[in-house]
């Protein structure tokens, strides 16, 4: 699909999205307030998000990346889930929040969870920015959600169209009418 013929829509607005971030870092921030929190942000999609909403978080937060395998430059998720970069060491003390852009599929958000799990943290809870309940192939729903959307393909604000587009600042879909 060449994204120079299609139209964009935008879904989210920049105002829309750091509006709902600013509240969910207050929660966060209230439910956590006596806690060991450790943000754990799935690479490359969820850098933007996490950048903003651990900005919004008021209590200590330790950050750390993981890089999972994605869709590449394709719009279906392959099933398959590779941990290509893990985060080290254990996590014993720790209160794990795992951040995503978008909940599609749940086999990212599932198997992280999992395995970070076998890390021996107090808790494991994952936050997204976007939720598509409509596609789930797994029973997950998650703790904390910015925004539910239909089953479409978004792109923006972290959400990559091939290698592009991350860089948008707000989420916008992609029609298949010409312009
Ligand atoms: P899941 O494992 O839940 O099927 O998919 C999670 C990952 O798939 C997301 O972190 C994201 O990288 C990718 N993904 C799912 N839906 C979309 C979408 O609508 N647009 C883009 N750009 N990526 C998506």
């Amino acid at each position: 699909m060449d994204i120079e013929k299609k139209v964009w829509e935008v879904l989210l607005s920049e105002e829309e999205i750091q509006g709902r971030t600013k509240e969910l870092g207050k929660q966060i921030s209230e439910e956590y307030a006596d806690k060991k929190l450790v943000v754990v942000s799935l690479l490359k999609g969820s850098f933007i998000f996490t950048a903003d909403l651990v900005r919004r978080i008021s209590i200590p937060v330790k950050v750390e990346f993981m890089t999972t395998s994605s869709y590449g430059h394709g719009q279906e998720s392959s099933g398959k889930i590779n941990i290509i970069n893990d985060v080290k060491g254990d996590l014993t003390g720790y209160d794990v929040l795992v951040v995503d852009d978008i909940t599609d599929s749940g086999l990212t958000m599932k198997h992280v969870m999992a395995h970070l799990g076998t890390k021996n943290p107090n808790s494991v809870k994952c936050c997204v920015l976007l939720d598509k309940p409509e596609r789930r192939q797994v029973d997950i729903v998650p703790d904390y959600l910015g925004f539910t959307i239909p089953d479409k393909f978004v792109v923006g604000y972290g959400l990559n169209f091939g290698d592009y587009y991350r860089n948008v600042p707000y989420v916008f879909v992609v029609t298949d009418q010409d312009r």
